[in-house]
């Protein structure tokens, strides 16, 4: 057993009683002090206090000596973690370490689309089951994440291609997920700023109607939020620096204050997982890209649904602000950068003008980068380590955001029960060995 948490600290609740069990989550967390309810009520009766005794979202913690778990990284996945391990398995000594501020990771860097769209059985289960969760979110946190599940469209530019697409589709049926295949004037019905002439003719597309976007700073916040009310001490500034490790056990990890023990460890540090892993004597086969995204200045609601082209090689769609939000291909070289090339930006904007030429007279307001974690398969690495008591979150690669609640719920259930969780099993480490490769790169929508 590599944590101490399954004798002593886990209460598992059997899975027939998850709703009940979410509407006691619901209600205990919104009767625990630290967590005031978001309501219209609550609105409206701090309009007579001048909005100033609304308490802290979440709170600000210094570390302890010893804690039952230590978290590393405060991006959404280790906050999700902290979250259901409080309130679904009843662990409550839990630290979240992160060095610079939370969500300052890609989980407030993204392009913020969730989608279930993946080809594979197992892909599909999984991020279907982060859908799922995301489709409740809000109320479960008692947090607006204004999710929107407005569709999302692969458009397809050949023959050839739409075969492929009308076969992923399939492939998405067989798997219980909504699909459905456009032809052209669907397409112009739902997105008449589309040229559908480009250079690469647009043939069709397929779109999930249920796929959409979520807000990801809110979504970060809204678990923090939780997490802190259940009881995880969020700890920011705290970078890791080493770790200790006793035969096939680590006993504490070094920080820039002061070293921390733990009965175990999960390392949900996205690009800098090799690197952290590797002081703590893991190899993981893992790359650091940088992936970037920019917005435009704002404008009136012209795109309402997500757009994604895999040949022409750019994904688009619009914020509640009005801002288009454009994402495209990764950098082609590794790097810890967070800004990303000049020359992906260009490529990214020529993209989009070919897409939809009259977006070419809109501005750019920003442009970021964040450092992904890329794994051989494009699909995740997560669960149990060959290091006893150390748990990884990674290979999210370009698309962890949508999997942000499952990869929190079923990494709490791994470590709480030592044991995979079923949905999880798939991406284990050990698949580079055995070869049960889940290869979605197509599915991960970006080259990389
Ligand atoms: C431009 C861009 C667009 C994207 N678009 C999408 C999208 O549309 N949909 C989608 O599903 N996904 C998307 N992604 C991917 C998604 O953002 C990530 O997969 C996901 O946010 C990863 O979450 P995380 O919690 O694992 O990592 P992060 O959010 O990166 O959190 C990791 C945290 O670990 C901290 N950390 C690192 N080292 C240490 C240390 N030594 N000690 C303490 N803390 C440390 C970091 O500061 C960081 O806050 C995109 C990514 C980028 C960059």
């Amino acid at each position: 057993m590599g944590c101490l948490l399954h004798a002593s600290h886990v209460t598992p609740l059997p899975r027939a009683a998850d709703s009940i069990r979410l509407l006691l989550i619901r209600s205990c967390l919104l009767s625990n002090d630290a967590m005031q309810p978001y309501s219209a009520f609550s609105l409206f009766r701090q309009a007579f206090s001048s909005h100033d005794s609304w308490s802290r979202a979440w709170t600000d913690s210094e570390p302890k000596k010893h804690y039952d778990v230590v978290i590393i990284g405060a991006g959404g996945h280790g906050l999700a973690t902290a979250y259901y391990l409080a309130t679904k398995h009843g662990v409550k000594n839990i630290a979240i370490l992160e060095r610079g501020y939370l969500g300052g990771g890609n989980s407030g860097r993204n392009t913020q689309v969730c989608r279930s769209n993946y080809f594979y059985p197992e892909s599909a289960a999984f991020y279907d089951h982060s859908l799922q969760l995301y489709e409740d979110l809000a109320q479960d946190l008692n947090f607006n994440i204004m999710f929107s599940q407005r569709g999302n469209l692969e458009l397809n530019h050949s023959l050839e291609e739409l075969e492929m697409n009308r076969r992923w589709a399939n492939a998405m049926s067989l798997n219980g997920i909504d699909s459905e295949m456009l032809g052209r004037k669907d397409i112009r019905k739902l997105v008449p700023i589309l040229n559908l002439d480009c250079r690469f003719p647009v043939t069709g597309g397929f779109i999930q109607k249920r796929a959409g976007i979520s807000r990801h700073d809110a979504v970060v916040w809204a678990f923090a939020r939780a997490a802190s009310a259940a009881g995880a001490a969020i700890i920011q500034g705290c970078e890791v620096t080493g770790f200790d490790n006793r035969g096939s056990r680590i006993s504490r990890v070094e920080t820039n204050r002061g070293a921390i023990e733990a009965d175990c460890f999960a390392l949900c540090v996205a690009g800098h997982s090799s690197q952290l892993a590797a002081q703590a004597g893991l190899s993981l086969p893992i790359e650091s890209i940088a992936l970037q995204a920019m917005v435009t200045e704002p404008i009136k609601p012209v795109l309402h649904t997500v757009v994604g082209s895999l040949v022409i090689h750019a994904y688009i769609s619009q914020s509640d602000r009005g801002e288009i939000v454009i994402g495209g291909g990764a950098d082609s070289f590794n790097s810890y950068a967070q800004r990303g090339v000049l020359s992906t930006m260009k490529d990214n904007a020529s993209a989009v003008a070919e897409l939809i030429p009259s977006f070419s007279r809109l501005r750019v307001m920003r442009q970021w980068a964040g450092v992904c974690d890329i794994s051989p398969d494009s699909s995740p690495l997560v669960g149990k380590t060959e290091i006893e008591n150390l748990y990884v979150s990674t290979g999210w690669g370009t698309g962890g955001f949508k999997a942000i609640p499952a990869g929190g719920d079923t990494l709490a259930y791994t470590i709480a029960n030592d044991d995979p969780h079923e949905l999880l099993q798939p991406f284990a480490l050990d698949r580079f060995e055995s070869g049960r490769l889940i290869d979605e790169g197509a599915a991960a929508g970006v080259a990389h």
